[in-house]
């Protein structure tokens, strides 16, 4: 990996080389909130944020995409309607750069590989940048507290510096070409490193480092704990809409008035909704929101692990903040840290 140093002041001319070729989306402070959002100038994002509402996934993973267009009568099928625009997704944190390996897992998954989800991330640039974790974040526990790979920049504060780490020859010939840039110094290694313990001694102490995480959810895999979330769960999916790593979806056919021709697009579906899992003639194999949001917490915690060998959840804790009744993989951590309490007794 190569290093160089910017200063703060050359962000504003980074973000201007990038919007020479780009659609620069970025955090902007919307309401109480920050979002993902499309910026104009530098002076609109909000590079030191907390967290955004929802993950930048959905420039990855349209909420709603069109796929392909058909006309029964010319019995033509058009494919990639949708534009794929040139993007750089500026100020990622890392969790978020995690997430979106994650996703690139499964729809780059050689055995199915997603065309749709390709061409989007093979239009866009990643520049992450370094954060202090707040309230709700656990990714240090969740092995996402750093991107290794996945970004073409990652931009780590120190002082009125950033310590940028090279990921592509595109990341480094625009930083090259933007700004004033200088090799790292002893100094400047110094400052990283305090700047990364300071990070790491920042996380929320009440959230608990629990171990053996899989073993333990096969290992209370029927525990009452699932039906009092069960009971709270609203049904409502909000912990899906803004989660960086859920990708479920559903595929509807829209034909358009004339009743020959239409659409087919794909469109954001999530495990915890009641229809989800509701199958021809009616049945629904899983019925209850107990078994659904179990089933969220085990694909998250448990069953991608043992396909991809890393946990879907990625600690943003998007999901704590956005849930009305406090269910979350954090609730799942404190209920193994109070079973080993018991056990303890
Ligand atoms: S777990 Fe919370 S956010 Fe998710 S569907 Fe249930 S009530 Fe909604
Ligand atoms: S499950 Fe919750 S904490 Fe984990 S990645 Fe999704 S939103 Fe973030």
């Amino acid at each position: 990996m190569l290093y160089r140093v910017i200063d703060r002041d050359d962000l504003p001319s980074l973000v201007a080389a990038f919007m020479e070729r780009y659609e620069v989306i970025a955090p902007v402070k919307r309401g109480a909130g920050y979002v993902f959002s499309p910026v104009g100038s530098f002076d609109e994002i909000c590079i030191d944020y907390p967290s955004t509402i929802a993950s930048p996934k959905k420039y990855l993973l349209p909420p709603t995409e069109t796929l392909f267009e058909f006309d029964a009568v010319e019995n033509a099928v058009t494919d990639y309607t949708e534009e794929v625009r040139p993007r750089v997704l500026f100020g990622v944190h890392a969790c978020d750069i995690n997430g979106l390996m994650n996703l690139g897992s499964v729809f780059a998954d050689p055995r199915y590989p997603d065309p749709y989800f390709q061409a989007h991330r093979g239009a866009t640039l990643i520049v992450g940048v370094g954060c202090m974790p707040s309230e709700h974040c656990f990714c240090n526990l969740m092995d996402s507290e750093e991107a290794r790979p996945g970004y073409d920049l990652f931009l780590t504060a120190i002082g009125e510096r950033y310590l940028v780490s090279i990921g592509s020859v595109v990341g480094a010939n625009i930083l090259e070409g933007a700004c004033d840039v200088r090799e790292a110094t002893d100094g400047d290694r110094i400052a990283f490193r305090a700047a990364t313990r300071a990070r790491q001694e920042a996380f929320n102490p009440a959230i608990p480092d629990i171990q053996e995480i899989p073993m333990l959810m096969d290992a209370f895999h029927e525990d009452a704990f699932w039906g009092e979330l069960g009971e709270r769960c609203l049904s409502c999916n909000a912990c899906a809409s803004v989660c960086p790593t859920c990708y479920c979806f559903d595929i509807r056919d829209t034909l358009d008035p004339g009743g020959v021709s239409g659409r087919r697009e794909r469109v954001w579906d999530a495990c915890t909704s009641p229809q989800f899992a509701m199958v021809a003639g009616g049945h629904n194999f899983r019925p209850t929101a107990t078994e659904r949001v179990r089933h969220r917490m085990y694909h998250k915690l448990n069953g991608f692990l043992a396909t991809h060998d890393r946990s879907l959840c990625v600690g943003c804790g998007r999901c704590a903040a956005a849930c009305k009744v406090d269910i979350s993989p954090i609730e799942v951590l404190r209920f193994f840290e109070r079973k080993g309490a018991d056990d303890a007794c």
